[in-house]
């Protein structure tokens, strides 16, 4: 059923309806993870007594704002951690990774990522990138191993790199702008035990990011020390108007709230201000907004694969995180995604998608979004570095049929612009 008021060229259409049908089987156990996931979310809020009062915010200094602690106890029975910390204050995920790495590290400690390349902005910090205030300024070392050619986890350069000054590995699941794949949980839990067997004490950071709700466990249901993601992704279910997160053991979460705010002040500052009610209710909503997600994430590969592109992951491969990337090859085509998902939107649709050097990105980057939470990147959105292959991250989408409709508008606009040489002869 479909009154195609968005003009979609109709063999697009045609086109989506077998896919859907094909993906029946594998939407169904989606939906069943998303159902234990909701329950888990709820049975948080249970166990923790969330209560009317709990909704509202506190100003000023913030001191007793029971909402707040009662939202971050909530966080950290659904990710089964000892503590939590999660605030309106914590501005977005490169500033929760970065208070949890300045929190817990110390001049002449090192940081090991053994899962290659951080994500872009994360450069900076560590000082990978020259970066005033980084990491390295403070005297704290980095060091990488990169993936195997397979993308496996190199274990061999793993165990050299690991030296008496390592105090913390952070593992990033998802790819970001990366090639490689996305980490299954699992997998980085047999990576946080094989580090752990070398030395027990290093603390294992797992970077979240899209993450959250993709699976029924999560990193720190395999070892993981702390776990850290943003509000305006997953777990704050597009109704979250800014924040992060920071959940693990309950001395690591304290440094991290010493780094926050500051010595001595840690967690008891912050007011939540007028957010409880959205943090609580985003989560609330998360498991099912990660499920129309997906199932945008999937649709879209099994669009494009038809299309004649190379998806990451494939049409057919497993999923970890809500991300898709699409290898268009050509900066015209990148810039006619973008243009359809954009003109999709609920907000802003009337807008042109451009190019700019985005602070905390090493070249140009387009982005695409039109939503009602700004760079909102659990709503739908696109974004590409202007660099080669020319891959377009997709993600999001609250709803599946408005992740829908921005896939079959970006093909759209490709097809319209002729940049789409396909016969539809498959
Ligand atoms: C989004 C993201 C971050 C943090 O990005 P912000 O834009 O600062 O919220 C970090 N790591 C990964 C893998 C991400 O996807």
């Amino acid at each position: 059923m479909n009154d195609n008021i968005f003009g979609i060229d109709e063999r697009l259409l045609k086109m989506s309806e077998d896919i859907l049908r094909e993906l029946k089987p594998r939407f169904e156990k989606i939906d069943g993870i998303t159902e234990y996931n909701q329950y888990k979310v709820v049975k948080a809020m249970q166990d923790n007594m969330v209560s009317e009062a709990h909704l509202n915010g506190s100003t000023g200094y913030g001191y007793n704002d029971i909402g707040r602690d009662t939202l971050e106890k909530v966080y950290a029975s659904v990710f089964h951690t000892e503590a939590a910390l999660v605030r309106a204050q914590i501005t977005c995920g490169t500033h929760a990774i970065a208070t949890a790495l300045f929190g817990n590290l110390r001049p002449g400690d090192e940081i090991l990522s053994p899962v290659g390349k951080p994500y872009d902005s994360l450069e900076e910090i560590i000082g990978i990138r020259p970066g005033r205030g980084s990491l390295m300024e403070y005297g704290i070392t980095y060091r990488q191993v990169d993936l195997k050619e397979d993308y496996s986890f190199d274990y061999e350069g793993i165990r050299e790199a690991i030296n008496e000054k390592t105090k913390l590995v952070t593992i990033q699941r998802s790819r970001g702008y990366d090639v490689r794949p996305t980490f299954s949980v699992k997998s980085i839990g047999e990576l946080i035990s094989f580090i752990k067997n070398i030395r027990n004490d290093i603390i294992c950071m797992v970077d979240n990011c899209y993450g959250e709700f993709v699976d029924t466990i999560e990193p720190t249901d395999v070892g993981a020390d702390i776990l850290v993601g943003s509000l305006i992704k997953n777990p704050g279910g597009g109704l979250a108007p800014i924040g992060g997160y920071i959940a693990g053991k309950k001395e690591y979460v304290e440094n991290a709230s010493y780094r926050l705010t500051c010595p001595g002040l840690g967690s008891e500052v912050g007011a939540s201000l007028g957010v409880n009610r959205p943090f609580f209710q985003g989560l609330f909503m998360a498991p099912q907004v990660v499920n129309g997600a997906l199932k945008g994430a999937i649709f879209s590969a099994c669009l494009y694969e038809r299309l004649g592109f190379e998806c990451n992951p494939s049409s057919v491969a497993p999923r970890n995180d809500i991300i898709q990337a699409v290898v268009l090859k050509s900066a015209e085509r990148v810039q006619a995604f973008c243009e359809g998902i954009q003109k999709a939107a609920p907000v802003d649709s009337f807008v042109t998608p451009q190019p700019w050097p985005m602070p905390g990105y090493n070249s140009d980057v387009i982005m695409a979004a039109g939503a009602f939470i700004s760079g909102a990147s659990i709503e739908l959105s696109a974004d590409a570095p202007m660099r080669e292959p020319y891959a377009v991250y997709f993600q999001g989408g609250l709803t599946f049929y408005h992740a829908k409709l921005g896939i079959l508008m970006s093909a759209d606009e490709m097809l319209k612009k002729g940049l789409i040489d396909y016969t539809f002869n498959e």
